[in-house]
């Protein structure tokens, strides 16, 4: 496939010495560290699927060269980081290039005032750990071992760490990313104006494996290195009675770094390592029990004697299973907080009397603090296991609070008499967390070994995925869970398939990882659509009926769409969604369209007090769910007053990308479950998680693209716990550039606002009518916390505060003015807050700024008067065209291959 022709071509782009052919270097550049792999090297030491050369590209116009000629000879091209991931992502299943982007090292820049680090995809996470650390800056991302990867890796794997429940997942750090395409073009996932209506790209490529192009660049998010980290463990006699602590704390809205349950298992393993928890055994009459049973010598206990002990251990798997569940027995809980001084003190106090309520008991700092220096050391039975004919095999999946005891008990009692499922949990949030299992194999021989981990992987994956959990959280899909992921996006097949058409149309990019290349396309016709030969004759006849007379119908039922939009694409009707007072029309208004209003579909579909969720159908109104909620002591708390007039599938289907506030995040994190119908009458469903982490996420081509793709019918959000407190403080101030500048400050001291509004140039107003707005909210101590190191920050500008009440936070106008809006990084934030405070011009229009984050803000120009206007050399900003962008393109072929015959309209 590789001749000399084009290795020379090759050589050419990379330059000398970077073109490998030599059999080590292919066979390198095919394994990852997947447990099955390793597995077979003991089986064969020749591994399976290598590529044809391995090229290393020194910078990103050298991808794009490499890419386009691949392309152009119809040669596979697999990327590759560093090889450090765990499903075998980077073997060439159908041989070709291997990319290794090693060279691709550049930190390009760290931008301090944005909080924004630009580095290349070859850089390695501790290297630029380390290069942050120097200017005091951190990632927030800590891989769970010694496991290092490239951020490219790391971005392509949507990877997690330990400290996800402060800083989120890695691909909540991604503020952007340019990709390199196989046709040879490179685009970039950032500051897509909402009204160009497309899906968020960002979520798309993030956990793409390489299959829809190669990330070359990424910008993301820096956050100060704490000053303090404090932690204290405890123990639970009940692993359930744990998670309820775990459950407790996230729901009160604090913000552990870290949080670590270990069931029992886990915890007597972690005993080994840690010198520390002397107080703990002797509370725990079960290791006393086990260690009799097993004739072990725990006397000067140390690393040394775990491989033994544990070798002991897996020799007898139900029987250490059947003490576990027996015995009385103990699993243990870290939790560290960081920040200053007073916070993490008073974090710990108020965690404490939430844990003891649950039946924790303290055991002091110790055990957690040992752990914590250890955290990043490789796990130290990992190669005993695997030399001795075994194998450890780590599945992370997520669930909500409501599932994840049955996540653990039901998918642990899988192992039977043949492996051990241990687990830990972590990286929590407020509606759950990640279950962490183990599969501790032995077995007498390689073949063997390999046989009991095809039995036991995808039998786990399927009882937890059964109970509700994600087929994955962390580490991506390559070819390991392939074959679940279509459980966890319902009818994602096809998705994926449309947005392989819009970027890698001849299918060269890693092939055959995430989902399999022979997904059936999108077929158009009316034997495709989903219970179209079940349909009663009668009922499609009464809506022709109603189609004649009104051309405007109010579906009941979900299934009822189906069979409009079978007989709209009989009747050559376009379809457009509707719902509450707007009656939007399509563009052109020679279309014959037949209007489906979604008012009916009204219910809350189920109320999850203990996760903290919400399912509604899309015909319900903002208003309704949040009076709803705000009855059952919850709120949305994210969405603006201004937009509860919308229905929630009007509201996601238009949502911007940045639309949210600083504590609880924006309304796209904040949607964590959808279901919606595609074109065709397929159903497309993602079940509610708490963060997917694996994979694109694919619901997000459905949110914010104004129903090109797809008939939203039912969503689940994240809801909060109804305040405690809510406060609101107003300053007038004549320097706004200064009033930005001190939200910033605050946003990083760690004071999260409910609400922040600048608002220039209020009407008749002149420049000291600026006036800035920021609203707390959360528990008396968190609320009263944020007013002082606001007033601290603020009044020193000489800006003096009014106490307003929390509801006038915003002043939405009396009706819509047109206006146009960017989510701009702060630098570009504060020169124009600077232009426009000195601008006096009548055409000068209002300004708005709000979505704050560290990183940035939405500038929103509002045009009141008639006289406003967008001043000229900002019209590239804020009024760009992007029909001949290429993800204007891309967006077409998607439609394309969504919605062959363009039958849902814009509304
Ligand atoms: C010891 C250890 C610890 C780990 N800890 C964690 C953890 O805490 N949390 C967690 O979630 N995972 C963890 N992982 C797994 C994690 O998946 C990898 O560390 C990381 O994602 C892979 O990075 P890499 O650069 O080595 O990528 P590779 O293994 O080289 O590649 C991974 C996949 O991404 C693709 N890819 C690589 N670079 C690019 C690019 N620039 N553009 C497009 N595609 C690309 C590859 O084709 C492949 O499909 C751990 C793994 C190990 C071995």
């Amino acid at each position: 496939m590789v001749d000399a022709g084009l290795l020379g071509r090759l050589e050419k782009i990379v330059g000398e010495g970077h073109v490998m052919t030599g059999y080590n270097d292919r066979a390198g550049h095919a394994v990852d560290q997947w447990a099955r792999l390793r597995i077979a090297q003991n089986l064969s030491s020749a591994p399976e699927a290598i590529p044809d050369v391995v090229v290393r590209p020194k910078d990103v116009n050298a991808v794009t060269k490499l890419l386009s000629l691949a392309n152009e000879s119809f040669i596979p091209v697999v990327p590759f980081g560093m090889g450090t991931g765990v499903c075998g992502g980077v073997m060439a299943a159908e041989g070709g290039l291997s990319l290794d982007l090693s060279r691709l090292d550049k930190i390009v820049k760290i931008d301090e005032l944005s909080m924004v680090v630009t580095v290349e995809a070859g850089v390695k996470g501790s290297v630029l750990e380390s290069a942050l650390a120097a200017r005091g800056y951190t990632l927030g991302h800590c891989p769970m071992w010694i496991g290092d990867g490239t951020v490219g890796g790391w971005a392509s794997s949507r990877v997690s760490g330990w400290f996800s429940s402060a800083y989120g997942a890695f691909e909540d750090m991604v503020v952007g990313m340019d990709i390199a395409l196989p046709d040879g073009g490179v685009i970039s996932t950032e500051n897509i104006p909402r009204e160009f209506g497309y899906p968020d790209f960002r979520q798309v490529f993030l956990g793409a494996e390489g299959m829809l192009g190669v990330i070359v660049r990424l910008r993301l998010k820096i956050s100060r290195i704490p000053k303090v980290r404090r932690f204290r463990a405890y123990r639970f006699m009940d692993l359930d009675m744990g998670l309820e602590a775990m459950r407790r704390i996230m729901q009160q809205g604090m913000n552990p770094f870290v949080m670590r349950l270990m069931d029992p298992f886990e915890t007597l393993v972690s005993y080994f390592g840690s010198g520390g928890v002397a107080p703990f055994l002797e509370q725990v009459k079960f290791f006393e029990t086990v260690r009799r049973l097993l004739k072990l010598d725990l006397e000067g206990v140390s690393d040394s004697l775990l491989w033994p002990t544990l070798k002991r251990l897996l020799e007898h798997p139900f029987l250490v299973r059947h003490l576990l569940d027996h015995a009385p027995m103990a699993s243990m809980l870290f939790v560290g907080f960081e920040g200053d001084e007073q916070a993490t003190k008073d974090d710990l106090d108020e965690s404490k009397d939430l844990i003891t309520r649950a039946t924790g008991v303290p055991l002091g700092p110790e055990p957690a603090e040992h752990w914590f220096k250890r955290r990043n050391q490789p796990l130290s039975y990992d190669k005993p296991i695997f030399d001795s004919g075994g194998f450890v095999e780590t599945l992370a999946v997520a669930g909500l609070w409501r599932d994840l005891s049955s996540i653990y008990h039901k998918a642990r009692a899988l192992g039977g008499v043949r492996i051990l499922i241990p687990a830990f949990f972590s990286n929590a949030s407020q509606e759950g967390a990640v279950c962490h299992f183990r599969l501790l194999g032995m077995a007498k021989s390689a073949q063997s070994a390999l046989d009991l981990y095809d039995w036991a992987v995808p039998r786990v994956i399927k009882q937890a995925m059964a109970e509700g959990s994600t087929v994955s959280y962390g580490s991506g899909i390559g070819l390991a869970k392939r074959d679940f992921i279509e459980d966890d996006y319902r009818g994602g097949g096809r998705l994926f398939w449309a947005l392989r058409q819009a970027f890698d149309p001849q299918l060269l990019m890693n092939p055959q990882k995430l989902y399999p290349t022979t997904v059936p396309v999108a077929a158009s016709k009316q034997d495709e659509i989903v219970g179209g030969g079940n349909i009663s004759p009668v009922l499609t006849m009464t809506w022709d009926h109603r189609l004649l007379e009104q051309s405007v119908v109010t579906p009941e039922v979900p299934e009822e769409i189906v069979e409009l939009l079978q007989i709209a694409r009989r009747s050559d009707l376009k379809v457009v969604c509707q719902t509450g007072e707007r009656a939007s029309k399509p563009k052109n208004s020679d279309v014959k369209t037949l209007t489906i209003r979604l008012d009916q579909m009204d219910r809350v579909i189920h109320m999850d007090p203990v996760s903290c969720t919400v399912t509604v159908q899309s015909g319900m109104s903002m208003i309704y769910l949040e009076n709803f909620l705000r009855e059952k002591g919850f709120t949305l708390g994210y969405a603006p007053r201004a937009r509860l007039s919308l229905s929630v599938g009007e509201y996601l289907a238009s949502v911007a990308p940045h639309e949210g506030s600083p504590r609880y995040g924006t309304v796209r994190d904040n949607c964590i479950g959808l279901s919606a119908f595609l074109a065709d009458g397929h159903q497309f469903s993602v079940r509610p998680a708490p963060g997917r982490s694996a994979g694109p996420n694919l619901m997000h081509a459905f949110i914010g693209t104004r129903g090109r793709l797809g008939i939203i019918t039912a969503a689940c959000f994240r809801v909060f716990p109804w305040p405690a407190v809510s406060d609101a403080v107003a300053f007038g101030c004549s320097e706004p550039k200064l009033a930005v500048a001190a939200i910033r400050e605050i946003l990083l001291q760690g004071i999260k606002p409910a609400w922040v509004l600048v608002v220039l140039r209020a009407p008749g107003g002149s420049r000291s009518r600026s006036r800035v707005v920021i609203q707390m909210e959360g528990s008396r101590r968190y609320v009263s916390h944020g007013m002082s190191v606001i007033r601290e920050k603020i009044e020193p500008l000489g800006m003096t505060p009014e106490n307003i009440r929390a509801e006038e936070r915003l002043t939405p106008p009396p009706k819509l003015y047109p206006s146009v809006e960017r989510f701009l990084p702060m630098d570009q934030v504060m020169s124009l807050v600077q232009r426009f405070s000195q601008d006096e011009s009548p055409q000068c229009p209002e300004v708005h700024v709000t979505h704050f984050s560290s990183q940035g803000a939405t500038v929103r120009l509002l045009l009141r008067d008639r006289a406003h206007q967008v001043p000229e050399d900002l019209a590239s900003v804020f009024e760009a065209d992007g029909t001949d962008e290429p993800l204007a393109k891309a967006f077409s072929v998607i439609k394309a291959g969504m919605d062959p015959e363009d039958l849902l309209l814009e509304f």
